[in-house]
């Protein structure tokens, strides 16, 4: 059996194309687009690059992109008063804050300053019970656009088994909450699980979220199973000098054994943002009394 490749480019694609249809819809109703606003604080060169992308596909669907690049300098205080800036602004729909922030900047004080009704990380607290007691308001992107890339796959995940390596804040634990709620079996492992090749191979879906270049190997899955990698680790690649980009799932064994995965790159990653772009314009709708599109 060689497993499918799951085209998460293709399906962002695709996402993307109805978020821009329903764009001029929200506009005909509101006379206006919906905004974007992301925070940069800093000079870190992978958050640059993620920023510059969000603001070319906020503009490429249709929608209102704001950027705010502060020096690494910027104090908390600083930081906060542009964020109530924001929160007042009715133009703005979504207000991103890029991590990491520079040190002197305590992260939960700048997320929980967010107005959750425009929180599109999904990262408040607010939003953690909200996706914790069932709503699907603004939920954390790349655990959502991962769910979509597996209901696009199985259809209806009830009943299935479902193992989730990681338990960060972003990415494992809104994962499993989302499965929990699809009604799947969902097991959480983490860096103290005991035996983890033994419990990943329970598992009809495996969400790998660790941050361990090519950890889990073909002989912990079991035969059929649906495997998600987030991992996006940079490791030597054989022309010296050079890197690549590796998921935290050891792609070239695992093909042998599951029906299908998600490659890195071309998997989960361009999800994340297309999910951003949902999220900013759910949002816009709830924000204008207005029920978000079905489907999204
Ligand atoms: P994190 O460092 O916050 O969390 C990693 C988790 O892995 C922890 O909960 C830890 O307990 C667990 N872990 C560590 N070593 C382990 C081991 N040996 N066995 C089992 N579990 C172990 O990382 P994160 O922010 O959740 O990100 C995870 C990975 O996903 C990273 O590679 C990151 O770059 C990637 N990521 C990708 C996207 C995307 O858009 N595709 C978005 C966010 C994160």
């Amino acid at each position: 059996m060689t497993a499918e490749l799951i085209d998460g480019k293709a399906f962002a694609e695709g996402l993307r194309a109805r978020i821009a249809t329903a764009v001029p819809a929200f506009k005909a109703k509101t006379g206006r687009v919906p905004g974007l606003t992301v925070v940069l604080v800093g000079e870190d060169p992978a958050s640059n690059v993620y920023v510059r992308s969000k603001g070319k596909a906020t503009v490429a669907a249709g929608m209102e992109s704001g950027e705010h690049r502060l020096p690494e300098s910027t104090t908390q205080e600083e930081l906060l008063a542009l964020i109530h800036r924001l929160n007042k602004d009715d133009s703005v729909d979504g207000i991103l804050v890029q991590l990491p922030l520079p040190r002197q900047i305590d992260e939960h004080a700048v997320l929980a300053a967010i107005d959750p009704d425009k929180d599109v990380d999904g990262f408040h607290v607010v939003n953690v019970g909200r996706l914790g007691v069932g709503e699907r308001f603004l939920v954390p992107c790349t655990p959502l656009g991962s769910l979509m890339l597996l209901k696009d796959r199985l259809g209806d995940l009830s009943g299935m088994n479902a193992v989730v390596i990681g338990r960060s804040n972003i990415v494992g634990k809104p994962m499993a909450q989302l499965l929990l709620q699809e009604s799947c079996t969902v097991t959480i492992a983490h860096s103290r699980t005991r035996n983890l090749p033994d419990v990943v191979r329970q598992a009809d879906i495996v969400v790998a979220a660790v941050g361990r270049p090519e950890m889990v190997k073909g002989d912990w899955l079991k035969p059929g199973a649906t495997v998600i990698d987030v991992g996006i680790n940079r490791v030597p690649a054989e022309t010296e000098g050079k890197t690549r980009i590796v998921g935290d799932v050891d792609t070239a064994s695992a093909m042998s054994h599951v029906a299908a995965i998600t490659p890195v790159p071309g998997g989960v990653g361009p999800m994340t943002i297309a999910v951003l772009l949902r999220n900013t314009l759910v949002a816009a709708h709830v924000r204008a009394g207005m029920a978000p599109p079905e489907g999204l």
